[in-house]
């Protein structure tokens, strides 16, 4: 099965008609090792293609990971600091992607994005309890009296119902390690101040069953190919 280079290009979510004839012409289309300038030229359906120097799976779920530098802020209309999606290429982000859950602008790490808004959802609700694993590094000696409130659970302001870390283990005098299976806003900072701490670093390791790989420096993202990692166990 074929179809049209510009409309293989539109269905896939590259932007508008003129967008995608736009890629095409500039030759920032490459099907197995060949230029398609042509938005007529007639190509599978399936496979992989070069979009901008990326590979782009077309079979695969919209779902994108990114270690997250500082001095980014995870939001589309950023306010003091560039957005996370400048860190993706132009035909990325004029698919829609959206941040799969927030992290501070100073906070770096593991971020999932994704153009799938039924995804977007599900991995967002409170009810999926995915555990989030942070590495937390406090400006005074962690005490056993705070990790033990950490997980019999704080109240935080504006807050009903008392938070709790599913587990804290200290890793270091000032450095502790955080499951957390809620997300409420800037929920590691206000556990640790409620204890008394203060958070001066903030790395996400870990979503699920999925961890920051080592090999993906700061800034840079790569295709996930599955959700399944994500999905509670
Ligand atoms: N908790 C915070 O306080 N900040 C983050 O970025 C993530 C979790």
């Amino acid at each position: 099965e074929t179809q049209r280079a510009g409309d293989l290009l539109f269905a896939h979510g590259f932007g508008t008609r003129r967008l995608c004839a736009g890629l095409l012409r500039r030759g920032e289309v490459v099907w197995q090792g060949q230029t398609v300038t042509d938005a007529d030229q007639p190509l599978p359906v399936s496979g992989t293609w070069t979009v901008q120097g990326h590979e782009w799976p077309l079979a695969l779920h919209p779902l994108v990971m990114l270690h997250k530098p500082a001095g980014f802020e995870c939001s589309l209309k950023p306010r003091h600091w560039p957005s996370v999606l400048s860190l993706l290429p132009p035909a990325l982000r004029q698919r829609g992607m959206q941040c799969v859950g927030r992290l501070d602008q100073d906070t770096t790490g593991l971020l999932l994005l994704t153009d799938d808004g039924q995804m977007l959802h599900r991995l967002t609700s409170p009810r999926w309890h995915v555990p989030k694993i942070y590495r937390v590094d406090t400006a005074r000696d962690i005490t056993p009296d705070q990790l033990a409130r950490l997980q019999e659970g704080v109240v935080l302001a504006d807050d009903p119902g008392p938070v709790a870390a599913q587990s804290a283990l200290q890793t270091a005098p000032r450095q502790l390690c955080l499951t957390l299976t809620q997300g409420k806003y800037h929920q590691v900072k206000r556990m640790i101040a409620a204890v008394g701490n203060h958070v001066l670093g903030l790395h996400r390791e870990r979503i699920g069953a999925l961890d920051l790989p080592a090999d993906l420096p700061p800034g840079q993202w790569r295709w996930l190919e599955s959700a399944a990692p994500l999905l509670p166990a």
